[in-house]
């Protein structure tokens, strides 16, 4: 029996393969391979699988299978199917029966066998096969897999059965329903009415077999008093009649009627108020009672007000928008204040204080006369009235809560932060909330220069009114999107659009009101960094690299402060104009990661660049400032490799286990070391040790002013004993001479230089420096640095990578 409970026989049969994923999660594999012999009857039963009371189940099996004409001497006996069968049990005591009683699903074929050719590819024909079996009478089975001469590996076998997912239509909540036993049966459903609704006409619905609810019968109404919205009879109308009361310099006093149709008991209303045009910065205050007082207001400025009220059903729809405008400064409160009047206003305002404090003692409340002038009073003497006159509010209605927003964030004095999309019920309000809509014919489409997740990007030019033409970036969405994929693309510029730096990508605006969609920014002349570099191997001074850097780190200090957490900062997200300026882009909700090819499924669900992010991250999802700091790091050594893949070849799996065991990469080639102690600072295990990204732009500032401090290189010699501590010498593995090696990097012009110095074997290429390199009169940088990153490579394989912390 292996690690599944399975039970494989005879003994030479079928074998478990058992292997770790990225997380190390066991994954496993049954194979068999007795090809050659004859009459090979091996039997692999599964455990016992409950059918959770699904009466049809379907088995989705996934193999490869070896092509038998591609086995010399094996096609006598080889094979190129296998039987699949169940048996029936109402527990695990009916596991011990004989092969006969065994009920045949079906012998299965492959639609693709693979070749010993397949095999050097390393290309594996993955077969997927469905079988369905019912109907089942018993609470659940034992599935077997019989083979007879092939060569199989069974890599997942999957098993399931179909349900209609739980719905509400037409007022009725319809439950989780299994479908029937028969792949044509339409089983009828019945609904049960919502909370505040009624039967009209029994509601009934039918559960096909394909796990889809058709044909709704009937239908359920609100109860009286309750209304219809969003399939719930839930929520109050909106406040239609806001009035305005007082009015001060600095406060407006709001009244309004209680909704038209309350749906229930209003427990409470919610006021958002902001200054006309900056809707991003606004306040919510909470009363239980209908009027309220907005204090702290600037000057002859128009607010805007909406209100909604609360039920136990949740909130109702916002009213309309209220603009009012608070008094203006009079030129007396404006004017330098002398002595004197000081003194007279202090007096008055004590005896004011005083009597204010009196009224509140007796009475208990403070009336809005005792506020207004408490509030204007204190811009000339004494600001601590502003805390009584709160505290009289609060005793007023001690369940007023008051809150200031940025963005969605509760507001710290002079902090901008930045407002995730989702937080808007409907997200078009969030595209227009921080986009500008664009006229499609302003813009000029010129070339295709890349492809997005949601369609090409092109190059092109925008023509604003009053403006100069300009070139631009646009993303268009493909034709035939669903409304998830309209949503999530817009994201984007939701996002983008909330961003003013000079290192975060620029949005235009957006083009929503014709076809195609459209997300225009700034364009970026030198395209994604990756490739740029990738491109232009070589060719930058160290300081113009550090420059990029600098940038990069600048624009991500901007998002930290914002409250902004990347999560996929890496230099294909990096774009890069004429001017060699850097940007950060690719913002997006969850699709950043969904869409970055580099990102890879955990076994947790979610796809996350691996090579890219912080241990934690990858871990437990713990994104944050410093895991994008994490990345920074992997990005400082991209940039300093020139384009290179963060830990070469090796796969996502053997990445994190070393990164867990404290290994990091080794330095790049030539880097200054002070660069090279930044990205291992950025590599602490301990999040709270990493840098900051503020830390981060002074030390590069400081770098960049003093130059002289980059002279410093990582030692090459260390760098080289580092990677081979206690391993093999390098060219025991891939290449078998100097000459091959040095043709498969493209350098076979300098193999006879190679030889003719000593360097004939791999091991005595291993000890090969940069001075060497020179010496040789191997003069190229980029020929030293093509010739130093292979060898470097090959070492790094041979130690699993990297270099002990
Ligand atoms: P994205 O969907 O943002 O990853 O964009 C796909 C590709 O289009 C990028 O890798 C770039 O090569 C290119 N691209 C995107 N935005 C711009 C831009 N603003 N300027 C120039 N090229 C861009």
């Amino acid at each position: 029996m292996g690690d599944l409970g399975w039970i494989a026989y005879p003994k030479n049969g079928w074998e478990e393969i058992g292997e770790v994923d990225e997380n190390y999660a066991p994954i496993h594999t049954y194979q068999v391979c007795k090809v050659m012999e004859q009459n090979q009857n091996n039997w692999l039963l599964t455990s016992w699988i409950s059918n959770e009371g699904a009466s049809r189940i379907f088995i989705e099996l996934k193999f490869t299978l070896r092509d038998c004409n591609s086995l010399p001497g094996g096609l006598g006996t080889c094979k190129e199917t296998f039987n699949m069968y169940y048996f029936e049990s109402d527990d695990e005591d009916g596991r011990n029966i004989k092969e006969n009683q065994y009920i045949k699903i079906d012998t299965i074929a492959a639609d693709e066998s693979f070749t010993e050719l397949d095999l050097g590819d390393r290309v594996m024909k993955l077969n997927t096969e469905v079988r369905d079996v019912g109907p089942l009478t018993k609470k659940g089975f034992y599935l077997a897999f019989q083979d007879v001469g092939a060569c199989i590996a069974l890599v997942s076998v999957r098993v399931y059965y179909k349900k209609c997912p739980s719905v509400i239509r037409n007022l009725a909540r319809f439950p989780d329903t299994i479908t029937g036993a028969d792949s044509s049966q339409l089983l009828e459903v019945s609904g049960i009415c919502i909370n505040h609704s009624v039967t009209d006409e029994a509601p009934k619905m039918h559960c096909s077999a394909e796990g889809e609810w058709l044909v709704p019968i009937g239908k359920c109404l609100c109860k009286a008093g309750y209304e219809e919205k969003n399939n719930t009879c839930q929520a109050p109308s909106p406040v239609s009649s806001v009035k305005k009361g007082k009015i001060t310099k600095n406060s407006i006093s709001l009244s309004w009627q209680e909704p038209d149709r309350p749906n229930g008991i209003i427990l409470e209303y919610e006021i958002k108020y902001f200054e006309k045009d900056q809707e991003t910065s606004y306040t919510i205050i909470k009363s239980k009672e209908t009027t309220i007082t907005a204090d702290g207001l600037k000057p002859g400025s128009a607010y805007v007000f909406q209100i909604r009220a609360r039920t136990a059903a949740g909130y109702g729809g916002f009213s309309r928008r209220f603009e009012f405008e608070t008094s203006p400064v009079s030129v007396a409160a404006s004017s330098d204040q002398s002595q004197i009047p000081i003194i007279v206003v202090s007096v008055t305002v004590g005896v004011i204080l005083l009597a204010v404090v009196i009224g509140f003692l007796l009475s208990g409340s403070c009336c809005d006369h005792g506020c207004g002038w408490a509030s204007s009073l204190r811009a000339v003497a004494y600001p601590s009235l502003t805390w009584r006159c709160g505290y009289s509010k609060a005793k007023q209605d001690p369940e007023e809560e008051k809150m200031h927003f940025h963005n969605g964030h509760i507001k710290l004095p002079g902090v901008r932060t930045y407002i995730d999309p989702h937080t808007y019920e409907d997200p078009n309000q969030a595209v227009h909330e921080f986009a500008k809509e664009i006229e499609a014919s302003c813009i000029t489409i010129e070339r295709v220069i890349g492809a997005g997740e949601f369609g090409e990007v092109c190059s092109g030019r925008l023509k604003l009114q009053g403006k100069r033409e300009f070139p631009v970036a646009i993303k268009t969405l493909k034709v035939g999107y669903t409304e998830k994929q309209r949503r999530d693309f817009l994201g984007e510029a939701s996002i983008m659009g909330q961003f003013d730096h000079p290192n975060i990508i620029h949005l235009e605006g957006v083009v929503t009101k014709s076809k195609p969609v459209m997300i225009v920014t700034e364009y970026m002349e030198n395209g994604s960094l990756d490739t740029f570099l990738k491109k232009n191997d070589g060719q930058f001074t160290v300081i113009q690299l550090v420059g990029m850097l600098r940038g990069i780190a600048s624009g991500m200090k901007y998002l930290s402060d914002m409250g902004y957490v990347h999560r996929d900062l890496a230099a294909r997200n990096i774009l890069i104009n004429s001017n060699l300026v850097c940007k950060v882009s690719d913002f997006g909700l969850s699709r950043v990661l969904e869409d970055d090819p580099e990102a890879a499924y955990t076994t947790r669900g979610g796809k996350i660049p691996i090579r890219w992010t912080a241990p934690e991250a990858i871990s437990f999802r713990k994104f944050t400032s410093a895991s994008d700091v994490w990345s920074y790091g992997i990005v400082m050594w991209e940039v300093m490799f020139y384009g290179e893949r963060p830990y070469w070849e090796m796969t996502n799996q053997d990445v994190i286990k070393a990164v867990e065991e404290g290994y990091r990469l080794p330095s790049p080639m030539d880097c200054p070391a002070a660069l090279y102690q930044l990205m291992l600072d950025c590599w602490q295990k301990d999040r709270n040790s990493r840098p900051k990204f503020d830390e981060i732009v002074s030390m590069l500032d400081k770098l960049i002013r003093n130059p002289s401090s980059l002279k410093t290189l990582v030692n090459a010699s260390s760098r080289v004993s580092n990677l081979l501590v206690e391993h093999s010498p390098v060219g025991s593995g891939a290449y078998r001479s100097v000459g091959e090696w040095l043709e498969a990097i493209k350098m076979g012009r300098y193999t006879e230089i190679f030889m003719e110095n000593g360097y004939s074997s791999m091991d005595a290429v291993a000890q090969v420096t940069l001075e060497d390199l020179r010496r040789l009169g191997v003069t190229l940088v980029g020929h030293q640095k093509k010739i130093m990153n292979s060898l470097q490579e090959m070492k790094v394989q041979l130690v699993n990578g990297m270099v002990p912390l």
